[in-house]
């Protein structure tokens, strides 16, 4: 299977490739072991900081890969691209908002570690790397949709965007995960890329890939009809988080091969 196109695997984590209950990628073992042994590069692409990826890409055998971190924000493992001191920026144009709007928002700063492990699941530990952020600050928002557009509105009106991931609004000064992918896309040159997600936040990712896979998540409502999926381009699981994951993968692949062999043969 040495004649396989250049292939990149873009994905999601919370939600997709991690189980949204708990985190456990376990059953996408089988499918990221087909890829690792093609040495096909899967770029994680999470609303997580760079320290979070970090440790997950060293569990996952991974390390070293591109990854896109916060959303999007920003980008590690792809020389040349910098890391920018943006969160205490950030953090200070979102307290220059007004505290009838601010108040509704709860960001991962202006959480105790304890407070962030509740709403997050994770152990203190990793509660604590959930809050060294560089670029962007995923919170939660207790108003209504009302004061929700409102709130986009001021943060538009500052130079900033918020972008809805799985169970947090993350705030930035924006860069969407098919922005970080440009520069992903330019450091690696893949012939076809593949990307999984399964919430708004990942949506321009998914449309962006030659190939996306929406991974079924019963915790929240389903994404709506994306640009593509008409045309069979962009495909939705039956199973959710790992399960779907690796399913998805391992029929790609299959495709793949089957495809590739008869490239060969014909
Ligand atoms: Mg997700």
């Amino acid at each position: 299977m040495q004649n396989l196109r250049k292939l990149v695997v873009f994905s999601d984590l919370d939600g997709t490739l991690l189980d949204h209950d708990t985190y456990s990628w376990d059953a996408a073992k089988p499918a990221l072991d087909r890829l690792a042994e093609r040495d096909i590069p899967v770029v994680l692409a999470s609303s997580k900081t760079a320290r979070e990826i970090e440790i997950l890409q060293e569990q996952m055998g991974l390390s070293g890969r591109p990854a896109i971190v916060e959303n999007g924000a920003g980008v590690i493992g792809v020389p040349g691209i910098d890391k920018a001191e943006t969160y205490a920026a950030l953090r200070e144009a979102l307290d220059r908002i007004a505290p009838a709007l601010r108040h509704s928002f709860r960001g991962f700063g202006d959480m105790t570690v304890a407070e962030l492990t509740k709403v997050t699941g994770l152990p203190p530990d990793m509660a604590r790397l959930a809050q060294a952020r560089g670029y962007s600050e995923p919170g939660i928002w207790s108003g209504s949709d009302t004061e929700l557009d409102r709130f986009i509105a001021v943060l538009s009106a500052g130079g900033m965007t918020a972008q809805h991931g799985g169970r947090f609004l993350t705030v930035s000064f924006g860069g969407t995960k098919a922005d970080a992918m440009d520069a992903v896309i330019n450091a690696l040159c893949p012939d076809l890329t593949l990307a999984l997600g399964d919430a708004p936040n990942d949506r321009t990712m998914l449309e962006k890939a030659d190939m996306g896979v929406i991974v079924a998540n019963p915790h929240r409502p389903p994404l709506p009809s994306l640009v593509g999926e008409k045309a069979g381009r962009i495909t939705r699981t039956q199973d959710a988080g790992p399960v779907g994951w690796n399913a998805a993968v391992m029929a790609f692949l299959d495709t793949l091969g089957s495809a590739e062999g008869h490239r060969r043969n014909g």
